[in-house]
């Protein structure tokens, strides 16, 4: 018989030569288990998906209840599902008055697709402008507005009529004329190798959004709930979006993602034709009834209170001849090296000590730190530990 890690090479898609095959047989808190019972410290958060930790008992129970009332029962926007209107609700009443009208999607990606369409719609305009070394996801609107050449090549044609600029790049504000439909960015990038904009530059491009009439979008797949010591990574710049773009830690671990604007703007999806934008299993029911959980967790928890505490004490632990510098905010930081060799043979090390550690997909000289936000700061010394005994052994 072959065993799990065969199989999974065998029949399960390969998206590397590399994978880490690690075989994880539970998951609880920060940790992750493989069938021997080792346990790892998730400083990854599965992708900066699990900020409540894995298996958060409040989602876990959400879950089960909405499991025993109903699963699928019908494409999006047609029947009245309570865990899908609780949780707009509950989303509308943490964002800025604009932001009021959710339409849930399965991903991330499709969260992406939906705001261009949506901002194409609303405008009449076909131009976006995008950034270099962002990332909004795999499908091809998204891969569109990607800024990584080398993830392009293999399938284009994509979307035409696409501009990318640099963050704090102020001469580039220009490109932005009365002809684009929307402006794309992560509000802190993430897959970039955490890039923070200065508060000044996002000002100067909401106002020139506001001047040309248009649409900015913030894509918070990654830096949304909690994950920067603030709900969202938009309340750090006082600039609010047009469209909000929502996934990873907004289930709790379960598929889910949004994208969220004024109902004006959404309207435009029901009109013209109507059914405009349509998906079988977005907001789906246990997944809505995960992220109501989630969201109520956080903020009854208060459960990124104290992040910018944490963030500090990563920040004193994780000094060292070899690290260039520690880049991000709150959760959402990385350590900058030298060469992807370093990298590699550090993030291996690590998990052998029991601590994951991961790079990012266009910036492979950073190492990921993107623990859950219940981290507690013995877990963190623990892990700055194994992080500074494996650079000094490299
Ligand atoms: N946007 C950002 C900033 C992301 O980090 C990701 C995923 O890593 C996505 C979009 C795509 O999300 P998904 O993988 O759920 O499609």
């Amino acid at each position: 018989m072959l065993s799990h890690k065969q199989l999974f090479l065998l029949n399960t898609a390969q998206t590397s030569d590399f994978p880490r095959l690690l075989e994880i047989e539970k998951a609880e808190g920060c940790y992750l288990y493989d069938p021997s019972g080792k346990k790892y410290l998730d400083l990854v958060s599965g992708f900066a998906v699990s900020n409540l930790g894995h298996r958060n008992p409040n989602v876990v129970k959400a879950i089960k209840d909405q499991v025993d009332k109903y699963l699928h029962v019908t494409v999006y926007g047609e029947y009245v599902q309570a865990p899908q209107v609780l949780f707009a609700q509950k989303l509308a009443s943490v964002l800025p008055q604009n932001l009021s009208s959710v339409y849930f999607t399965n991903s991330g990606a499709e969260a992406t697709e939906g705001a261009l369409k949506l901002a194409k719609k609303y405008t009449n305009r076909s131009h976006i402008v995008a950034f270099h070394h962002s990332y909004h996801g795999s499908t091809h609107g998204a891969l569109s507005v990607m800024g990584n050449e080398e993830y392009k090549q293999g399938y284009r044609p994509l979307l035409p009529d696409i501009s990318f600029t640099d963050i704090n790049t102020y001469a580039d504000l220009e490109i932005i004329t009365n002809q684009t439909a929307a402006v794309i960015l992560e509000t802190i990038q993430g897959e970039a190798g955490i890039r923070v904009p200065d508060k000044e530059y996002l000002q100067a491009l909401r106002k020139k959004c506001n001047e040309t009439g248009t649409l900015l979008i913030f894509d918070e797949i990654q830096t949304g709930f909690g994950r920067t010591g603030k709900m969202f990574a938009f309340e750090n710049f006082g600039v609010i979006p047009d469209i909000l773009l929502l996934a990873k830690g907004m289930g709790g671990g379960m598929p889910i993602g949004a994208f969220i604007s004024s109902k004006k703007i959404m309207d435009v999806l029901k009109d013209n034709p109507i059914l405009g934008h349509i998906t079988t299993f977005g907001g789906h029911p246990v997944s809505c009834a995960a992220g109501l959980a989630t969201l109520n967790t956080i903020i009854r928890e208060n459960l990124f209170a104290d992040v910018p505490e944490k963030e500090k004490l990563f920040r004193s632990l994780l000094i060292h001849p070899k690290i260039k510098e520690v880049r991000g905010m709150g959760l959402m930081l990385c350590i900058q090296l030298d060469s992807f060799k370093q990298v590699e043979a550090i993030s291996k090390k690590c998990v052998e000590n029991g601590v994951i550690i991961d790079w990012f997909l266009h910036c492979d000289t950073a190492m990921r730190i993107a623990p859950p936000l219940i981290i507690t700061n013995e877990e963190i010394e623990f892990s700055c530990k194994v992080i500074l005994d494996a650079i000094s052994g490299v």
